[in-house]
């Protein structure tokens, strides 16, 4: 059986991208590995957040349009996205909430503390020692590799068929069950990091997507090989997943789950240094070849953006 190592990207709908690039890329830590536009819509930027690479399992991906209406967090969406921080790096990053005014809840699930808070666009994170995972090499904003955030520790989901969402988590994607705390089941893949998924199990209300809200959560695969492969075993699982698509930094087939929550599955190759050196991603606008023509038209349609790092860090 083909089995996921875990989630590869987590894609969400923003508001202004400067707001998006500040907190991500200041209050967080993270690095920008790619700025590009959203290659179905080549008016909006498409911004790319991780660790010093952008590994898979450390990508989160903002659409960030300026007005964008606001949506709601509830069934048929990712609802929490959670990131990973090493062992002992719990009380730096609630300080560092704190000073920065990011409002936070504290709570506890499977026996760990938790750091809940939501974004400048109300999309809601969390923050959660673990000791899996390579610490992140990228050190900004006052973030040393001993504190900063590894990648994600996995998700939470929140369906409208919640058991229909655990069995495909289970029987398609290949995660194994560990067990129910509170209502929430926990799935875990055999990757090192963004490998746990809790299914919200109790009833929620609907979710509407907009700003605030995730769009799709994508799993990897190792190869387009694979990719074929998953495309078979998801059609045979009674899905109707999309062709395979080219997203530039990796392939994709797309398909709604039973839940309502749209799934992705990606390619670990050829990941963000394909276009790019090491040293100098996210600095230009990179265009695919067929978009490279209307650069300047492209250029004047987006606001020009460049990272301010929080006024405490400087
Ligand atoms: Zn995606």
């Amino acid at each position: 059986m083909l089995r996921t190592a875990g989630i590869h990207h987590i894609t969400a709908f923003v508001g202004h991208p400067q707001r998006n690039l500040d907190f991500y890329g200041g209050v967080l830590g993270l690095r920008l590995v790619k700025k590009t536009i959203n290659f179905d819509a080549p008016e909006v930027y498409h911004l790319y957040f991780g660790n010093e690479q952008g590994d898979p399992g450390t990508i989160i991906t903002f659409f960030p349009w300026e007005g964008a209406r606001k949506g709601i967090v509830g069934a048929g969406q990712v609802g929490i996205t959670k990131y990973a921080v090493p062992i002992g790096a719990y009380d730096f990053w609630k300080q560092r909430l704190q000073r920065l005014q990011v409002p936070f809840e504290e709570h506890q699930r499977f026996g760990e503390q938790y750091l809940q808070f939501a974004d400048p666009d109300g999309l809601v994170l969390a923050i959660v020692e673990r000791a899996e995972g390579t610490e992140s090499a990228w050190s900004i904003a006052g973030i040393t590799p001993n504190s900063a955030i590894k990648g994600f520790d996995g998700a939470v989901l929140y369906s409208h068929a919640p058991k229909n969402t655990a069995h495909t988590l289970e029987h398609v994607l290949g995660l194994t069950f560990v067990g129910e705390d509170q209502g929430f089941a926990r799935f875990k893949a055999h990757g090192d990091i963004a490998n746990i998924i809790d299914v919200n199990m109790n009833p929620m209300n609907e979710g509407i997507g907009g700003a605030g809200t995730v769009h799709h959560i994508a799993w990897r695969t190792t190869d387009v090989e694979e990719q074929g492969k998953w495309r078979n075993v998801v059609s045979q699982a009674g899905f109707s997943p999309t062709p395979i698509v080219d997203r530039q930094y990796f392939t994709a087939i797309y398909f709604r789950e039973e839940g309502g929550i749209l799934f992705e599955i990606a390619t670990d190759p050829p990941g963000f240094t394909t276009d790019e050196e090491f040293a100098h991603l996210g600095e230009k606008l990179m265009l695919p070849a067929w978009y490279e023509h209307h650069r300047e038209q492209l250029t004047q349609l987006l606001t020009p953006i460049a990272l301010k790092l929080p006024k405490e860090d400087e």
